[in-house]
């Protein structure tokens, strides 16, 4: 198929206005990835120009999960899992980081990935930059290197991208 990745975000996605709570304007990528061929697209789109320069996927739970777990499969890589705190059963690293109201944590198991290594991190939607922050500390704490973040969709409003100043983002739409 030709379609683009920003024609079939752009057809398939979902707004949801007021949710999860009033105010906020939910961007639901659900149905991109209900579809064979849009999350064939979406997923090259975000990996391809990272070729070569990432030994591991890393996914934010839950839907970042996706992502990674198909982008890791696609390139012949391993796939990570940066978690919410409390879910990982082993010794882990964890960040906090700031939400609207209060914080959160995530965690990534201490030795999922070896000094020296390299990971390409996926994501859904790029809003403030708290949460892929929060991740990216967590791999330079287990001494892996950063090779950038790739997300679906950017809020530019919010200013993600200054928060995470220094790497490569690969966003497939820009609202
Ligand atoms: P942030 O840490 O502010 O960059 O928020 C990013 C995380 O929150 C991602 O894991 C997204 O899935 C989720 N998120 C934030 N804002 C939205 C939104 N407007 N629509 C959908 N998901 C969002």
């Amino acid at each position: 198929s030709s379609e683009s990745a920003e024609s079939v975000i752009s057809r398939l996605s979902a707004t949801v206005s007021d949710y999860p709570k009033p105010g906020i304007v939910f961007r639901d990528l659900t149905p991109v990835f209900a579809d064979g061929p849009a999350l064939r697209t979406i997923v090259h789109a975000l990996i391809d120009p990272f070729e070569g320069q990432f030994d591991a996927v890393a996914g934010i739970e839950a839907r970042g999960f996706l992502l990674a777990a198909a982008g890791a499969y696609a390139s012949g890589k391993g796939v990570v899992t940066v978690r919410k705190k409390g879910k990982l059963p082993r010794k882990v690293y964890s960040e906090d980081y700031t939400l609207e109201y209060g914080t959160a944590t995530l965690e990534l198991h201490a030795d999922d990935l070896k000094p020296g290594m390299r990971v390409l991190i996926l994501d859904d939607v790029l809003a403030t930059g708290g949460t892929l922050g929060a991740a990216c500390r967590l791999f330079e704490r287990a001494g892996v290197q950063v090779s950038g973040f790739g997300v679906v969709l950017e809020l530019t409003g919010l200013r993600g991208r200054a928060a995470l100043a220094g790497h490569r983002i690969r966003s497939l739409v820009r609202e």
